[in-house]
């Protein structure tokens, strides 16, 4: 039986999977089992920020998985102490918290939030807000705070306590912001909803109207985090430090891990007993995303990958089919005139060359690590399909 029939009949239907077998990857560019090439503008889904393979990257993880490969949270590894000392100050924050994906990084966000709250105020100050076209991830809570109708189906009951305010709109999140709300929880720039940044204004509104009320703000970073947006947090951009930052997708070049960072505020809120997960921290995940962190935590690397980003938004510019250019550095959104985003995501792939989709817009999220000649060649099979 080949592989797609032996696939779909033992693996859950979940997704909408393109006819092909990804067999192996190097540098930018990923080879199917027929040895066709596809050059990356996508990396996973934002994951394999160093591209395929890295060298560095693969011998950090491979001499891990040859010591030690996991060991019970109730001991201690000096490569999670390492990773975690690194990627605090990385962030500017004070702790973290390692789970194995971004669903779980934002349940923990939800939890300390909800328990910093309850642990000054008591019962009733529990709701959270989060905006409408956001996404949080895929478990029944994270479902319920993401704030698009879509994902509030089948799967009842959802989670309580979660209120939805319109991005960018100050005078809706004035209105909901009242005495039972313990956090507000948005992404920078919202991914899986179409690549769209807050404004300025909204994020200063954000900081301004939870710091009167001592409500928690929560930067959903999962997408945006590690260097993707040119600087280590897209927040960063924006010039606040939120209370709570979540990150997973590219945080382990690839390896499955998730974390929940805190500043002083929410550092002793999680307690011994109230939180917990097996593989959280996992020695050989936390020696990859050490190597990541060697690079994409860097101020050089961060400015090349801002240069990157201009490159890749000039050439885009330069097409008459793309009517606008949306995201920050190597995170795009790019909204068409008159082709329809999964046809050219398609064509894109019959043409070797992998590229994403959110909403209406094919999304570029492109290894961290990749060169100018991969991106004038992803960008002239591009081009050639909006012609
Ligand atoms: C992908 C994503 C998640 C969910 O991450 P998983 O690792 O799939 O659980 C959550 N938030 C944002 C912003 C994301 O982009």
């Amino acid at each position: 039986m080949n592989t797609i029939d032996k696939f779909n009949e033992h693996v859950m239907g979940t997704y909408g999977r393109y006819s092909l077998v990804m067999d192996s990857g190097s540098g930018e560019t990923a080879t199917d089992d027929n040895g066709k090439k596809y050059i990356d503008f996508g990396s996973g889904i934002g994951t394999n920020s160093l591209g395929y393979c890295n060298d560095d990257w693969a011998d950090a993880v491979c001499e891990q998985v040859r010591k030690i490969q996991h060991t019970s949270n109730y001991y201690y590894t000096k490569v999670q102490a390492d990773f975690a000392e690194k990627l605090t100050e990385a962030a500017g924050m004070e702790k973290v918290f390692f789970g194995n994906s971004g669903a779980e990084a934002n349940e923990c966000a939800i939890k300390i939030a909800r328990k910093y709250s309850f642990d000054k105020y008591g019962k009733g100050r529990h709701n959270i807000i989060t905006l409408v076209n956001s996404f949080h991830g895929r478990t029944i809570t994270t479902l319920s705070a993401t704030g698009q109708d879509v994902f509030h189906n089948y799967f009842f009951p959802f989670t309580e306590g979660f209120i939805f305010v319109k991005a960018n709109d100050i005078d809706d999140l004035r209105a909901k912001l009242d005495d039972t709300v313990c956090a507000v929880m948005f992404e920078h720039i919202q991914g899986e909803g179409g690549v769209n940044a807050l404004d300025q204004a909204f994020v200063d509104a954000i900081y301004e109207l939870t710091a009167a009320k001592d409500v928690l703000t929560i930067a959903d970073e999962v997408q945006t985090g590690i260097g993707r947006t040119g600087k280590f947090l897209a927040g960063d951009n924006f010039g606040h430090k939120p209370d709570i930052v979540t990150l997973a997708k590219g945080i382990a070049g690839g390896l499955p891990m998730g974390a929940c960072l805190t500043g002083k505020k929410c550092a002793g809120v999680l307690t011994s007993g109230t939180h917990g997960s097996t593989f959280g921290g996992n020695p050989v995940c936390c020696a990859g995303g050490l190597e990541v962190l060697r690079k994409a935590a860097d101020p050089a690397f961060l400015a090349e990958v801002t240069k990157k980003g201009e490159y890749f938004r000039k050439k885009l510019s330069e097409i008459p089919e793309v009517s606008g250019v949306s995201g920050i550095g190597l995170m795009i959104g790019i909204s068409l005139k008159t082709k329809d985003a999964k046809e050219v995501a398609k064509s894109a792939l019959d043409n070797g060359l992998l590229v994403l989709t959110a909403k209406d817009k094919v999304r570029l999220l492109p290894p961290l690590t990749i060169t100018y000649d991969e991106i004038d060649a992803g960008m002239k099979i591009l081009a050639d399909i909006l012609k």
